[in-house]
């Protein structure tokens, strides 16, 4: 827990202010906006546009489209000793920066505002490199865009209130956000009264040491759900590229779809399993608390989108979403046969070497793991040794059909489907509502092809699709 954090008690809470408890909130949304949204001074205008037509809101920005990928450059170059190239870099963010900002507002107050932090993080850079401090230039993308965003709605004349991420959203000493806590400090924030709109970064947060720290990658979607979670938030909207989850992957597969509705569950393993739409840890605080989720198109705003919620009476195979770069390591050993705790010492040294697991299958004398990255595997690989014999596949894929699996007849129709396909893995079972497939990467998009058919509402007609093309 973290030392600094006063864990009050709701009652506690209510005294110290009048929006706690936060159902009082119930008319407040969260909106999110990715950095496409966001990417030029075009997109901006659209983005408020969308903003100012709610009166209560809590607006998560992204960094403008790709500055979080520089950002992480001029990190590197820092950290190489790279002073130069690292300033020089930072330049190169900053100067389209300047123009859009320009173009959104004639006056030069937000340029000195913005410019301010830029040269914060340029006269860091010209120190040596400090570990703990590499957060703190990646965190620019967040600050200087939801500073442009702000003050472009008070210049039209919404009075928008700045918040500042890093000081309600703080990590524990599991690295963890923690929803009641980030309750707490907004309830304490003189600047947030629940009432307008406010501003505020999306991914950046300070860790258990009080550092400015991220969340992980894409975490602006994360932000957001916790944020609507605090404060039991109406609804919180994503607003994307994309007019809402695919039922396939549009990149891939012609004639995809958005799925209207998904069970948060569904949507947590979509999400999970590559569909790039949605940080797959984001459907967790808004499940918790059951804050709907609705992923929206910037680009055309009133496409309905999908609506993530509590459990939909879903029917028929809903999704199929695949994920790149995959290994599996398959450990086999005798001593496994009529073993306990042979699992958890396999387990003991994933956790160990810190290495996540997606997949698990077991046999009575093996078991077989997925994993991500096979870089630096060689010491987890030496002390699974000790257990018995160790195979690594590389160049693999997860394919994840989701939907209503255990129906009678439709596990059968997705294999039929897949009967010309190298199926290295599959799991099935650990819920009611998934199939994962693993299979060579070099097959993958001839896969999610072959799979479309089984993609129906209707569980009716997914089962007749099978009957008329399998043989
Ligand atoms: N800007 C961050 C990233 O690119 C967070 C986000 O966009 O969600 O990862
Ligand atoms: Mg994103």
């Amino acid at each position: 827990m973290h030392p600094e954090i006063n864990w009050l008690q709701p009652a506690e809470m209510n005294l110290i202010n009048p929006f706690y408890p936060p159902n009082k909130l119930s008319t407040l949304k969260v909106l999110k906006f990715g950095g496409t949204s966001l990417g030029s001074a075009e997109r901006i205008r659209v983005a408020t546009d969308i903003t100012r037509a709610n009166e209560n809101c809590i607006v998560v920005c992204s960094a403008m489209s790709g500055m979080t990928n520089s950002l992480i450059q001029v990190a590197q170059s820092w950290e190489n000793g790279e002073t130069e190239t690292a300033l020089s870099q930072l330049e190169t963010i900053r100067h389209p920066f300047d123009s859009h900002c320009s173009q959104l507002i004639n006056n030069s107050d937000i340029l000195s505002e913005t410019g301010a932090i830029f040269n914060e993080v340029a006269s860091l850079i010209n120190g040596i490199f400090i570990p703990i401090y590499r957060s703190r230039v990646i965190a620019l993308g967040e600050q200087v865009t939801s500073r442009m965003v702000c003050r472009y709605l008070q210049h039209i004349g919404n009075p928008a209130v700045l918040l500042d991420a890093t000081s309600f959203l703080h990590l524990n000493d599991h690295d963890e956000p923690v929803v009641e806590d980030i309750a707490r400090r907004f309830s304490a924030d003189p600047l947030f009264s629940g009432k307008g709109i406010f501003v505020t970064q999306g991914f950046i947060c300070r860790n258990h040491q009080g550092e400015v720290a991220t969340l992980s990658r894409g975490g602006s979607d994360f932000t957001a759900t916790l944020v609507g979670a605090a404060l039991n938030a109406e609804l919180i909207e994503i607003w994307t590229d994309i007019d809402g989850m695919h039922n396939n992957d549009p990149r891939h597969v012609a004639g995809t779809r958005p799925i209207r509705e998904l069970s948060y569950t569904e949507a947590a393993e979509l999400a999970y399993f590559g569909a790039k739409i949605l940080h797959p840890t984001c459907v967790r605080p808004a499940r918790e608390k059951n804050v709907p989720v609705c992923i929206k198109n910037t680009f055309d705003p009133s496409a309905p989108g999908t609506t993530i919620q509590a459990e939909t009476p879903s029917t028929g195979i809903r999704a199929i979403a695949a994920k790149d770069n995959i290994n599996i390591l398959r450990i086999t050993s005798g001593r496994m046969f009529n073993a306990y705790g042979f699992l958890a010492k396999v387990f003991e040294v994933f956790r160990k070497h810190r290495v996540p697991v997606d997949v698990v299958t077991t046999s009575e004398v093996s078991v077989s793991v997925t994993i991500e990255d096979a870089t630096g595997l060689a010491p987890l690989l030496e002390e699974l040794g000790q257990l018995g014999q160790v195979d690594l596949e590389t160049d693999r894929c997860i394919i994840c059909v989701v939907g209503d699996v255990l129906q009678p007849g439709h596990i059968a129709c997705i294999l039929q489907h897949l009967k010309v396909f190298d199926i290295r893995m599959v799991s099935l079972g650990a819920s009611s509502n998934n199939i994962t497939f693993v299979l060579p990467i070099a097959q993958k998009v001839e896969a999610l092809n072959a799979l479309q058919p089984v993609l129906s509402h209707s569980t009716d007609k997914s089962l007749a699709l099978c009957t008329t093309t399998g043989s």
